[in-house]
């Protein structure tokens, strides 16, 4: 298995595990997070969003997602079976920024085909899930971002576990700008059918770290096993594998 290393916390000096790969570890005593290179006290902002479900209650959001929608099987509620609930702490970047893509393009829909030049300006808060190996459907979590408060382990449950961050801020801003440069490329098709030339820049507002509490969960249903991503601030599932419900595949 992976190895754990050990730094001293600077602030109050108790020792703070971490994992190779780890960037920014954040210590269990007193809750500084410190910079693994360098044993730096880490200067940027550093939330967390709280938990609110215990291991029971966090079946009942589960349950209504089950009962909603007409694509589920109308028995999944009553007839699945959570059998796996995970509360992990994930490190996000949020990247607050501006940007703005540049582009020239053909638009090829009318004859003849011209060329076309034009920007996409946005603001975002951008997510950034700060490990590397963990899939996580960032676009789909629209995290609720007037709900964080200043890091604070007492209020991390003693059953739940809180990961360290792999990604320092420099590298979130690029996987940002790399990200919304994908996104804006994906909007410029609306507009033209090529792109020639497109150039992405980012106005970095802000860039804080963030810890947000999801629950990883494994359900059963008809002998078969299916996963689930819940937010444990506000109970709603992000994503959800659903059955088939047995129609159409015939
Ligand atoms: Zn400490």
């Amino acid at each position: 298995m992976s190895v754990v290393d050990e730094i001293r916390c600077s602030h109050c000096g108790a020792p703070i595990a971490f994992k190779p790969g780890e960037i920014l570890a954040t210590c269990k005593y007193c809750g500084y997070t410190v910079v693994i290179e360098t044993g730096q006290t880490f200067t940027f902002e550093h939330s967390i969003l709280l938990n609110k479900y215990d291991q029971t209650q966090i079946e009942e959001p589960i349950k209504n997602w089950m009962r909603e929608g007409f694509l589920k099987p109308s028995d999944l509620a009553r007839k699945s079976k959570i059998i796996e609930k995970n509360l992990v702490y994930l490190p996000f970047w949020v990247v607050s920024c501006e940007a703005k893509s540049v582009y020239k393009g053909i638009f090829e829909r009318i004859t003849p085909a011209v060329v076309k030049e034009g920007k996409v300006e946005k603001e975002y808060d951008w997510l950034v899930l700060a490990r590397k190996a963990t899939e996580f459907p960032t676009r789909e979590y629209d995290v609720p971002l007037e709900g964080k408060i200043p890091f604070d382990f007492r209020k991390v449950e003693a059953f739940a576990k809180v990961l360290n961050s792999e990604i320092d801020k420099d590298g979130a801003v690029e996987l940002a700008r790399q990200q919304i440069d994908e996104h804006h490329r994906f909007l410029i098709k609306e507009d033209v059918d090529r792109v020639i030339e497109m150039k992405t820049e980012i106005d970095l507002k802000q860039a804080v770290y963030l810890h947000s509490p999801i629950w990883f969960v494994k359900y059963e249903y008809k002998g078969k096993n299916y996963q689930l991503l819940g937010d444990g601030a506000t109970g709603m599932v992000i994503k959800g594998d659903i059955p088939s419900s047995g129609f159409g595949m015939l």
